[in-house]
């Protein structure tokens, strides 16, 4: 169990998984939580990075910072996904071994994956194929993360974690139509088209891909689980384990935000990986199952995001 009181640093605590975390902590009792800014520290820069540990030695750190985005921004920018990703675990993971760190838990994405890998995907599945090529600078920056999370508990005994989320979403997402990820993107193009009286709505690719949805706060919930009960060299998935297509995702919002739209495929975009589900029955067995059902999810979600507009703070 970790120390309540100890000090925790969530780094990446802006983004929809980091602010998630912050508010799990708080609620669990955390006291003393650090973060920093992406304008104060850039964690792309080891001594800068050595030099804020040193000063605020936290006991405890949960990496969740990157540059992240969807299916076209991955494309697009293969490069900046893998070199800031890569840059950005490297030197929390050295300098959280420099200073001692007691419990350091990594944030990976279920695209590591081999875009052929048995469906749902076990744990044994890293490595065993080619990536799937839109996310793969991403990806490659991510293994890269899991195998210094377990070369440093090899070579150095630090009790570094690492946790294998799918495709997330919930308060906070970026809603950002070109950048962002399916679930908010859609939730957005089918609110303006009602906002604007407009009827049709389009939707990238073919509709058949199929994907697995965890509302952020479950992944929270499920994090604090693993830093509490979890100390082994094995990433362990976090997921539903239910998936369905990108079809009855853009259904489910269309019935919930703008019933009587048509939905168009636009088939000249991407489809990315066919399916990518996660086994998660090493995480089952660990005592943690997921509890928000992506109906409900969606509906919270879909009022955070319309509150959030009203307010003029939604990340557009
Ligand atoms: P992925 O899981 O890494 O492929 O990430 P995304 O969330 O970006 O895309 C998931 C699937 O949804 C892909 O098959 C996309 O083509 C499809 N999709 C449909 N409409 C959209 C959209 O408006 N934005 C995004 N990002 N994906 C979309």
């Amino acid at each position: 169990m970790l120390e309540r009181s100890a000090p925790v640093f969530v780094a990446g605590h802006r983004g929809l998984v980091g602010s998630a975390i912050l508010r799990r902590l708080e609620d669990e009792g955390f006291t003393d939580l650090r973060t920093v800014g992406r304008d104060q520290l850039d964690l792309r820069d080891q001594s800068a990075v050595d030099a804020w540990f040193d000063a605020e030695r936290p006991r405890y750190v949960i990496l969740v910072a990157g540059t992240v985005g969807g299916i076209l921004a991955n494309s697009t920018r293969p490069a900046e996904f893998l070199y800031d990703n890569l840059m950005i675990h490297g030197t929390v993971v050295h300098a959280s071994h420099r200073v001692g760190v007691g419990k350091l838990l990594y944030l990976g994405s279920s695209c590591i994956y081999p875009r052929h890998a048995e469906q749902p995907i076990t744990e044994e599945a890293l490595l065993s194929g080619p990536l799937e090529p839109t996310n793969e600078g991403y990806a490659l920056a991510k293994i890269v993360g899991i195998k210094l999370c377990e070369t440093y508990r090899r070579q150095y005994g630090c009790d570094f974690i690492s946790a294998m989320p799918t495709n997330l979403y919930g308060p906070g997402d970026n809603f950002d139509l070109e950048g962002g990820h399916v679930l908010p993107a859609l939730m957005r193009r089918f609110h303006e088209a009602a906002q604007a009286g407009v009827d049709t709505v389009e939707v990238w690719g073919s509709g058949s891909p199929r994907r697995e949805f965890l509302h952020v706060d479950d992944l929270a919930d499920a994090c604090l689980h693993l830093m509490d009960h979890y100390s082994d060299a094995g990433h362990v998935n976090v997921g539903t384990g239910v998936d369905g297509t990108v079809r009855e995702l853009a259904e489910a919002i269309r019935d919930l935000v703008h019933p009587t739209a048509t939905i168009e495929f636009d088939t000249s975009k991407p489809d990315g990986m066919p399916r990518k589900v996660l086994d998660v029955s090493k995480l089952e067995a660990l005592g943690w199952m997921a509890s928000i059902p992506l109906e409900e999810g969606l509906r919270t979600t879909y009022d955070w995001y319309v509150n959030a507009l009203r307010k003029g703070d939604a990340r557009l």
